[in-house]
């Protein structure tokens, strides 16, 4: 199968099962709390809270089945929040920041056993997941630790059925776990409830108590491709949960997951490669794109560490991050997430600036980026139409975006450097700059902490997000004083508030109906301005 054949079995799956196939929501989510939408069933909440009928048949773009079951492949970004990946992109090869999640739904319709057996059907049967090689895990709270509810003892039973009618022990492929990982919550607040995840064991040797040993462990070779959330709480801002009036069902899988699993083991029956999302074709265009502008060979090394990394393993990760974060940024942009100075906005020119960066470790300059969207439009755009209609808004953004940082990208590295060197030659003193100059100390303790007042004068002028340099120095086996960041940049946001204060005073005792923002920094676009640049 092809990416898009695996995408579209699970969705003909699920359409089998009288699942109303939807599009896929916006990124730009309709809960309070959330950054982004960061999970299938974020477009579901107002079901699951009993303030929306379950209608799904009269969605616009859906392909009508039952009301009250739903499929679809939601975008989704984890750069912030409560589900945050962005750090391990390019340094793992199963965390992306934009990816798919595949899903199915039931509003007060099936539970947990509709939910499971399905769920073992499509891995097993239909696609031919062989079931030795599969683990699932069941809630089983720390009550010790406050954990809401009681063990899944439901989910528990189904799983002991199944895993018995295969002729293997429940005991081996059934792995408890509390509510760090098996119970699911999209925020601090909103629907959520116990889960049972699959894990796929693609180690060589498929020993089952080896495979059991890795889950959950953060084993690339062990790794979690579904989850089944049986949602039947709410969370409340005060921490407490209350139960639902209706149960429901949400599931997600991981689509670059499957797929990349799919193409690394040869329809999932060669377990002697290396697993890697990137394998799946989705990618395809883009690390053709990259090798052509920049000559260099994608080699699928992937890194144990994250400092004294070799030439190749550098490579790799950057060819990983552009992928990556060309995707995110083209599929924000396209849903009205432009990259700006605050909130969701400036997680978006963060992650941009980051791809800038590491485009430049490839030796690729100023204006690579947007030369990466038609890559992303051709593996996305049949899926998500919005990124063709919106391709040269896209690319102008990004454009801009490129420019205004590329001016002093450069300076701001050459001092970045300057301060590494510095600190590694002349110790805990060496962040006294005297006329330009480094002071030399008579101390030359070595220094390992990036003083917070250069991670400012980094962002501040030079426009390096925290993260940033954060990313550099950890290159260089060096931390940030981010307290310090902080408390600097703290007093700026009083300066800038004492200022606008003295602006407004100063108009209204000049009877001015409007103040005067000609002096006003450029701030970046805000939202609404994407009429602005279809009309440039
Ligand atoms: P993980 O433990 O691997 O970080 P998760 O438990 O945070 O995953 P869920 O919230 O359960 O993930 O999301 C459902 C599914 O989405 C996961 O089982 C996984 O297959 C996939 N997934 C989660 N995060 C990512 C990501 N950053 N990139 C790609 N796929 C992901
Ligand atoms: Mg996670
Ligand atoms: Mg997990
Ligand atoms: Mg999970």
């Amino acid at each position: 199968m092809t990416s898009a054949e695996i995408r579209q079995s699970f969705l003909d799956f699920f359409a089998s099962k009288q699942h109303t196939i939807v599009p896929s929501a916006s990124l730009m989510p309709d809960s309070p709390g959330l950054l982004f939408t960061n999970a299938g069933m974020n477009q579901f909440v107002p079901i699951f809270l009993g303030e929306q009928a379950p209608d799904v048949t009269s969605w616009a773009g859906a392909i009508p089945s039952s009301d009250s079951r739903a499929t679809d492949t939601q975008k989704c970004i984890r750069a912030g929040g409560k589900h945050n990946d962005l750090e391990d992109v390019g340094y793992d090869t199963y965390h992306h920041t934009l990816f798919e999640m595949l899903g199915n739904w039931s509003f007060g319709d099936y539970f947990k056993e509709e939910s499971i057996t399905w769920g073992w059907e499509l891995l097993t049967k239909v696609w031919g997941i062989p079931a030795k090689r599969l683990f699932a895990t069941v809630y089983s709270p720390d009550v010790a630790a406050g954990d809401p509810s009681e063990f899944d003892t439901e989910a528990h039973a189904i799983w002991k059925a199944i895993f018995e009618a295969e002729g293997l022990d429940p005991a081996v492929h059934i792995v408890n776990g509390n509510k760090k990982d098996n119970f699911w919550m999209m925020g601090d607040t909103g629907p959520c409830g116990p889960c049972s995840e699959l894990h796929f064991n693609l180690r060589e040797s498929d020993d089952e108590a080896e495979g059991r040993s890795r889950v959950n462990a953060d084993d690339p070779r062990c790794i979690e491709i579904w989850n089944l959330v049986f949602i039947q709480f709410n969370a409340n801002a005060d921490g407490t949960f209350s139960p639902l009036a209706a149960q429901h069902v949400d599931t997600g899988m991981g689509f670059e997951r499957v797929a990349g699993i799919y193409a690394t083991t040869n329809g999932f029956t060669d377990f002697t490669k290396e697993p890697s999302n990137y394998a799946a074709d989705v990618f395809a265009p883009l690390f053709a794109k990259v090798t052509e502008l920049s000559g260099k060979t994608y080699g699928e090394t992937v890194p144990t560490k994250r400092e004294g990394l070799s030439e190749q393993e550098n490579t790799d990760i950057a060819f990983r991050v552009l992928a990556d974060h060309a995707r995110t940024i083209s599929c924000a942009i396209a849903d009205n997430i432009l990259p700006g100075n605050e909130g969701r906005n400036y997680v978006i020119r963060r992650i941009l600036r980051r791809g800038i960066l590491y485009g430049k470790k490839l030796g690729l300059t100023t204006g690579f980026f947007e030369q990466l969207v038609p890559a992303v439009v051709e593996s996305l755009g049949p899926v998500f139409p919005e990124l063709i209609e919106k391709q040269v808004i896209i690319r102008k953004v990004i454009k801009s975006e490129e420019e205004s940082f590329g001016r002093t990208l450069e300076r701001g590295l050459r001092l970045f450097e300057e301060i590494a060197v510095t600190l590694k030659e002349f110790g805990k003193d060496a962040d006294t700059p005297e006329a330009g100059k480094w002071k030399h100390p008579s101390d030359r303790e070595p220094c390992k902490i990036i003083a917070g007042k250069w991670a400012f004068q980094l962002y501040d002028t030079f426009g390096f997000p925290l993260d940033m340099t954060q990313l550099l120095a950890t290159e260089r086996g060096l931390t940030v004083d981010v307290d310090g960041f902080n408390e600097l940049m703290e007093q700026q946001r009083d300066r800038a508030r004492a200022a606008q204060k003295k602006e407004v005073i100063v108009a209204a005792t000049e009877g001015e109906t409007q103040v005067n923002h000609a002096a006003t920094e450029f701030t970046g676009y805000d939202f609404g301005n994407l009429t602005a640049f279809a009309s440039s």
